[in-house]
């Protein structure tokens, strides 16, 4: 018999999410009374596994493993319901695969809730990472949470999500706009048909028959959990398309070819690195099939094309990601044997981290070991021209330093006061806890709330 409880973190293995999940008491009988949570992940990009009851104040949450690949486990995004006003809980996300985490260094989960639809991330006061003795000796994220309203539904997640429904808006917005220098295009289809869209932005007069084309190749999404992604590829893409003059320069001059979700089968299960049928599409570059890896196949043979064709040149090729256990942004870059071209290609990191404040030159690193041998930004590095540039694009899923400081630049809201406003205990005197150790919090609830 095998031991599959370190590869699966835990005992039992945790197939398909929790659907409206009434979690009580063991040996409750009756009915479920207010207070007695519901847990759903059954909607787009949600992920939650199971839930087991250790009390009515705490809570031990299994991430679902990634779509036929149970070695992946760290997105998650669930609602609560049934909430009793008041309630406090402490919820123990206890089977994340990784062991290092932005958790431990300030980030915290995202909240929202019915009447207050924007989310927001907790305070990271109320988040603890530890390595717990009672979960194999995993890496536990522990957050405690106090539920002010009773009739809304609560909403958690691992950091703000992005889903496939939200980029099919955006793009059907910016469509309807009718700019003549933007092109929407379906490049091909996932496993589960849903659109890989490819949009084409230049002045319209770079796409004339004969004309030259410098093209700049940009994607994101390969790795569906990286929702941070997202939201700095629409960013590039609403510069991209506005009257700024700098924009109209840039359309003027090169041809910008963007594939904002490279894996939209992952983005819509909830995943966190892995296709449908579990693959790291970001290690098939090189041989991708055009039946087990459709989106990546697609954008492939685009790249190919462009490559074989005389008039056009791909240029640049920067693929988006996050990352989960970094501050600031930061780029990932090839080593050549030729050191102009390794000098050359230097160039760009440092001049966006002189122009950026939150991206990093000096977390910058060029490497060519053999694991990434399959990342887009490899294989293209030694596909195209030595005139090319192919870099990854690293965003932190927290935030940044500000060079020469220790200040966090942190977006963190405080949804907390309106939380704990009417609580008679802050929250966070029911945790105490030895960060420095990263032990368990030690977590008691006084006899009024018994
Ligand atoms: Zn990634």
């Amino acid at each position: 018999v095998c031991d599959y409880s370190n590869e699966y973190g835990n005992e039992e293995i945790v197939v398909g999410n929790v659907n409206k999940l009434f979690v009580v008491p063991t040996g409750f009988c009756g009915h479920p009374k207010k207070g007695h949570l519901i847990f759903d992940a059954c909607f787009e990009s949600g992920n939650l596994g199971r839930v087991d009851y250790i009390s009515d104040f705490e809570y031990d949450l299994f991430i679902r493993p990634d779509t036929c690949n149970p070695r992946f486990r760290v997105w998650f995004d669930f609602t609560v319901d049934n909430v009793k006003e008041y309630q406090r809980v402490i919820f123990n996300i206890v089977n994340f695969s990784k062991t290092k985490s932005l958790y431990r260094d300030g980030m915290a989960p995202v909240v929202k809730s019915t009447s207050r639809p924007t989310w927001q991330r907790l305070p990271s006061k109320n988040v603890y990472y530890y390595r717990c003795p009672d979960h194999r000796k995993n890496y536990v994220m522990s957050f405690a949470f106090c539920f002010d309203r009773e009739n809304e539904v609560y909403q958690f997640a691992y950091c703000y999500p992005y889903t496939y429904t939200q980029l099919q808006r955006y793009l059907d917005n910016m469509e309807k706009r009718n700019l003549d220098y933007v092109r929407r295009e379906m490049l091909g289809v996932s496993m589960q048909h849903r659109r890989l869209d490819l949009l084409t932005i230049t002045n319209p007069a770079n796409l004339s028959p004969g004309a030259e084309q410098k093209v700049v190749f940009i994607t994101a999404r390969v790795h569906p959990g990286e929702t941070p992604a997202s939201y700095v590829c629409q960013g590039v893409i609403d510069f991209l398309i506005s009257q700024h003059p700098v924009a109209k320069i840039l359309r003027d001059h090169l041809v910008f070819k963007i594939v904002p979700m490279l894996n939209p089968d992952g983005v819509f299960l909830g995943n966190y690195r892995c296709s449908l049928m579990g693959f790291d599409l970001n290690r098939h570059w090189q041989d991708p099939s055009c039946w087990a890896h459709p989106t990546l196949f697609g954008v492939k043979q685009l790249i190919v094309q462009l490559y074989d064709n005389p008039k056009a040149s791909v240029d640049f090729y920067i693929d988006i990601h996050a990352h989960s256990t970094m501050m600031n942004g930061f780029m990932y870059g090839n080593i050549f044997e030729d050191e102009e071209r390794y000098q050359r290609q230097a160039v760009f990191p440092k001049l966006l981290c002189q122009n950026a404040e939150d991206f990093s030159f000096s977390n910058t690193c060029f490497n060519r070991d053999a694991v990434k041998a399959g990342t887009g930004r490899r294989f293209l590095g030694g596909l195209l021209d030595d005139t090319s540039y192919c870099y990854t694009l690293e965003v932190s899923f927290y935030s940044y330093i500000i060079a020469g400081t220790n200040n966090t630049l942190g977006v963190v809201l405080d949804f907390e006061n309106s939380l704990d406003r009417k609580c008679i205990v802050p929250i966070s005197n029911l945790l105490v806890t030895n960060k420095i150790n990263h032990e368990r919090p030690f977590f008691f609830v006084p006899e009024e709330y018994k």
